[in-house]
């Protein structure tokens, strides 16, 4: 097929801005056809750009040129288009799309390029693989929804960008090529060549470096920075992925919060939802006990309680005290063939110990009437605040089941339920923003495996000043100055206000098995710096994919990454990870074992 050449002409009008005003307009439209009716002399052609599609008619008694180019035309082939613009005739205006009713006949056709036939056709509602989808990125990304969604983490970018420039945050780059930094998952490393068996790792998160700018006096910063953690991957994680990281000097928590609320309002009204502010702020201890979770879904109630059963009931049941119980209101009706299957997912996150009571007007029927008497099976209702037509569910663990960490172990399990119920009763609601700030974290918690205590957040985290006296005594009763933003049941940002002060930091490290020589070796820099006047200072990360994939209705965060990998760290596109050629490995003077 003969080419024609673009030369010096310049789209005039994109394909989706054309409506009833631009009629008897000569325009020239450029991009690239979607799809060809034939209807012998006349030949529709659907034109599409990033900004949509208009219908483009091919007539032969206009241009026989055109309509034998026309003739030749398949999807996706690149095209320029000189025509008029003019009004359809009524009956066929096309209320689907905005530029319905007007088409252009085309004088001059420019065919600027073939294509193969894709694999897939480029509409919104595809069913295809997403491996087809990755692999042929660049026409996946051609679908409208795709626009859509870069465009709007965009213009969420400029969002923040003038939010915190307006808030006396400076953006400053930190590198890639660093040192290992310490948030808990694995490094990718790069090898040098010029230093055979040195290694820089890929930055986890830019934390030291955010920490060193306060040191150095930058007073507000904040990135929109890629991160990279080499972790088991799980469906919606992303070896590199990219944080809004923020750091403040002299920082109060709240006024933190509120800078960080105000660009969440902004951002959300980009796709035109309300925010409503300020937002909750609850313990670590209270979620855990209230929803199971340290990132609660709050689009709904369904709160367990934490209660001791009567005197005595612990040992007829085998049950550890506490237990927990839930109301689920007007859910008395459920049928045996449900509870069993919430009896089962208790099970299988570990908690042995389940029951129920539907309470009726005058009666109520559980499993548990038979040993411990009516009577306190009401009681127990009435600790749930169940009223008639409710179900209560019960959970715990039974007794001798020895294992540590047992009040965790029934919280995580309640938190499973209770997602699951919502699921099944159908509670959540679309277009609803609950957001909450899950505060007072514990500092540590133990590793079973290791035998010793981990940071929960990370090691520059500072303990609560009221706390610092049971540091080495009791580490596990010490809560840290750490927090979490949540959002609909998603963690979307974790930070803390930082240690300043270097002889608490070497208490830190000491609870955390870090002698002072390895903290030397791995954090030496840092704790030189943190020697030189180190303000009080504090931030966040907000993990940016997640919030865009909210904000565009996406449950995958790949929806919103134009280049993402697959959940086995694979770019399918590109073929990466990919062996590179002998010489590359011998600069580095690596041996690959087999
Ligand atoms: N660097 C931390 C993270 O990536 C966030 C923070 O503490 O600011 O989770």
């Amino acid at each position: 097929m003969k080419l024609d050449l673009l030369g010096d002409r310049q789209r005039t009008h994109y394909c989706g801005e054309l409506r009833k005003s631009h009629a008897g307009r000569t325009v020239f439209l450029a991009g690239w056809v979607a799809r060809r009716r034939d209807l012998g002399n006349l030949i529709f052609l659907d034109l599409r750009d990033h900004t949509g599609v208009i219908q483009v008619v091919c007539n032969r008694e206009v241009s026989a040129e055109v309509h034998a180019k026309a003739e030749e035309i398949r999807a996706e082939y690149v095209v320029g288009i000189e025509g008029e613009v003019v009004l359809r005739p009524s009956d066929t205006v096309n209320p689907q799309i905005s530029t319905g009713e007007v088409e252009v006949m085309a004088r001059t056709l420019l065919l600027l390029n073939e294509a193969k036939t894709p694999p897939f056709p480029i509409e919104d509602d595809i069913r295809t693989s997403e491996e087809a989808r990755l692999r042929h990125r660049y026409l996946d990304l051609r679908r409208r929804r795709m626009q859509h969604h870069l465009r709007l983490r965009h213009r969420a970018s400029l969002t923040v960008r003038e939010h915190m420039t307006a808030h006396g945050f400076v953006e400053v780059e930190t590198p890639f090529l660093t040192r290992s930094t310490p948030e808990g998952a694995r490094d990718y490393l790069v090898p040098s060549r010029i230093h055979h068996g040195h290694f820089y790792a890929l930055p986890q998160s830019p934390q030291l470096f955010k920490q060193i700018l306060m040191i150095a006096g930058y007073d507000r910063y904040f990135q929109i920075v890629r991160c990279f953690r080499d972790e088991d991957l799980r469906a919606d994680r992303q070896p590199e992925f990219t944080q809004v990281d923020v750091e403040m000097a002299f920082p109060q928590r709240d006024v933190l919060f509120d800078i960080i609320e105000q660009l969440m309002e902004k951002l959300f009204a980009l796709i035109e939802a309300k925010v409503r502010r300020p937002f909750p702020r609850l313990s670590y201890d209270e979620v855990m006990e209230r929803y199971g979770s340290d990132k609660p879904h709050l689009g709904f109630g369904l709160e367990w309680k934490r209660v001791n059963l009567p005197e005595g009931a612990g040992e007829k049941l085998h049950v550890r005290q506490p237990i927990k119980v839930l109301r689920v209101p007007g859910w008395a009706t459920a049928a045996r063939s449900q509870l069993d299957k919430l009896q089962d997912l208790a099970r299988a996150n570990a908690a042995d110990w389940f029951s129920y009571a539907k309470v009726g007007d005058s009666e109520i029927q559980s499993p548990l009437g038979k040993i411990l008497g009516e009577e306190a099976v009401r009681t127990l209702a009435a600790g749930a605040e169940a009223g008639a037509g409710d179900l209560v569910l019960l959970l715990g663990l039974k007794s001798g089941s020895g294992a540590p960490g047992p009040q965790q172990r029934l919280d995580a399990a309640s938190g499973e339920l209770r997602l699951e119920l919502a699921r099944k009763l159908d509670l959540i609601k679309p277009g609803e923003w609950n957001f909450l700030w899950v505060v007072d974290f514990p500092m540590f918690e133990y590793d079973e495996k290791a035998k010793r205590f981990a940071a929960m957040h990370h090691p520059f985290t500072s303990p609560r000043e009221e706390d610092l006296e049971k540091l080495e005594s009791d580490p596990a009763a010490v809560k840290a100055r750490a927090y979490d933003l949540v959002l609909n049941g998603s963690e979307i940002g974790g930070g803390s206000i930082r240690i300043h002060r270097p002889d608490i930091q070497k208490r830190v490290f000491s609870v955390l098995g870090l002698t002072p020589e390895k903290a030397r070796e791995r954090f030496g820099f840092f704790l030189d710096a943190l020697e030189c006047g180190t303000p009080p200072h504090g931030g966040i990360a907000l993990g940016y994919d997640r919030i865009i994939a909210l904000m565009a209705g996406e449950s995958n965060i790949r929806e919103v990454i134009a280049f993402p990998k697959t959940a086995s760290a694979v770019d399918l596109m590109c073929d990466a990870p990919a062996p590179v050629d002998p010489e590359q490995l011998d600069e580095l003077g690596i041996n690959i074992k087999n």
